[in-house]
């Protein structure tokens, strides 16, 4: 089988990782990818917003599947644009349909998606332009902390969470009239504010079975002890030790059984990951947020801990027949350290040489993925803010994360930076 996966950070060189591995593979190209997707496949240079770049990828190497990593081109209906060309119709697609991408390009929909199928998420309701004066209003009837949310994508900035109402209100009217976060913002979802733990359950899914992946929680602050800015996130741990079995057992029965019901009820055309963002507060889950794709860098210990041949999974479930199948997971705990460029998530310089990868190897115990990398006269040089991912493997997630850490001294560029902090909070 050719394959062809759309993205250029950790998520697809992890995804690549593993599919090379499979004995059904004989092709794979990564589009754009990074110097880590180029030494376990080839890298296409492709604009992936553009679909007829992509169609002429995919007709010149013959590729039978097509994985859509990030969410961008999902949303932009890139399922749709090869479902209605009846020259692509033998194409295997990994992600949803537009209408399905829709519950995560806007928190409207997904709220509403929610509501109608009984999955258990923060009282809310959703404002525009013209009901900002009712929105204003519906805030004075909340509690502090207001949490404001961008209906659109807005790259995980679009999120404000306030203490105090005249801000929240004030932010309100940034947001809805003076285009705080663009077209984004256009509608607004106000919220109840939920206390807990976060952590996200990955699934998937033909849009009627699905599979349970293993869990995972991600560090989304650059700042130790939890602080500063937001980042894409900075390390994520597998499993996550505060999620047993009967609070997984909730999660399936209260939040994963009835969102796949609600794609099979409203006949959406979904095959693919479905990532589901929760808040388990007391014992019992919310869903913060759906996303029609993997998260990154969850993929870097999610991923590696299935046993199964990635390609046959994702083959079957794009041939309706993924109830047929049995997981494998691996017992281990998998961490992942990130390591990104000074400055980063502000501004940050790229194109700095990296030393130290070439001098270790990959075994059953450490990936070393590249997100933000490439090659150029033969170094490997940073080329983003999220540059490298040591995942590491163990019984317990304390000792993954001394390996992944003790790795993480020997690569080295100028002004790396990572958090020395991970899975403090969780002992
Ligand atoms: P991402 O960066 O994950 O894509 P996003 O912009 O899609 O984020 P959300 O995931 O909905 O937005 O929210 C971002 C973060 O804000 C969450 O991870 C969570 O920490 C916090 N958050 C969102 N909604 C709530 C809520 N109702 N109560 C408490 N915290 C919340």
């Amino acid at each position: 089988m050719n394959v062809l996966i759309l993205g250029s950070g950790g998520r697809e060189h992890t995804l690549a990782y593993k599919i090379a591995q499979s004995s059904s593979c004989k092709s794979l190209y990564v589009a754009p990818g990074n110097a880590g997707t180029a030494q376990c496949s080839t890298n296409l240079e492709l604009d992936i917003l553009n679909f007829e770049e992509v169609a002429q990828a995919v007709k010149k190497n013959q590729i039978d599947m097509l994985i859509v990593g990030p969410e961008a081109p999902l949303v932009e209906g890139i399922k749709d644009y090869f479902d209605d060309r009846s020259e692509f119709s033998y194409l295997k697609i990994v992600g949803p349909s537009k209408y399905g991408a829709l519950l995560e390009g806007s928190k409207e929909r997904a709220k509403e998606f929610m509501k109608a199928h009984n999955v258990p998420t923060a009282a809310y309701q959703s404002f525009d332009k013209e009901s900002l004066e009712a929105g204003k209003v519906f805030l004075t009837t909340m509690k502090p902390p207001y949490v404001l949310k961008a209906d659109g994508l807005a790259g995980g900035k679009g999120v404000l969470i306030l203490s105090s109402l005249k801000e929240a209100q004030d932010e309100l009217g940034n947001m809805l009239t003076n285009n705080k976060f663009g077209k984004a913002s256009e509608k607004v979802v106000i919220e109840e504010f939920l206390k807990g733990i976060e952590l996200s359950v990955f699934v998937l899914t033909d849009g009627k079975h699905y599979l349970t992946l293993p869990n995972a929680k991600d560090y989304k602050r650059i700042g130790e002890g939890d602080t500063g800015l937001n980042t894409g996130g900075m390390g994520a741990i597998s499993p996550v030790p505060f999620a047993d079995d009967a609070f997984m057992k909730k999660v399936d029965e209260k939040v994963v059984k009835p969102s796949i019901d609600g794609l099979n009820k409203e006949s959406i055309d979904y095959t693919g990951f479905l990532f589901i963002g929760l808040m388990k507060v007391g014992d019992e889950p919310f869903v913060v947020e759906y996303n029609v794709r993997l998260g990154d860098p969850e993929t870097e210990v999610v991923i590696p801990r299935i046993k199964n041949d990635l390609l046959d999974l994702l083959s079957k479930t794009c041939e309706g027949s993924i109830s047929k199948l049995e997981l494998g997971i691996d017992p281990r705990y998998a961490s992942t350290v990130m390591l990104v460029s000074g400055g980063y998530p502000e501004a940050y310089e790229k194109g700095k040489v990296i030393t130290g990868l070439e001098e270790i190897k990959n075994t059953e115990d450490l990936f070393i993925c590249h997100a933000g990398t490439k090659s150029k006269n033969d170094q490997v040089i940073t080329n983003g803010g999220r540059v490298i991912a040591v995942t590491a493997f163990d019984d317990n997630f304390q000792a993954a994360l001394q390996t992944a850490y003790k790795n993480v001294e020997n690569i080295n560029f100028d002004k790396k930076y990572f958090r020395r902090d991970l899975g403090q909070d969780l002992v």
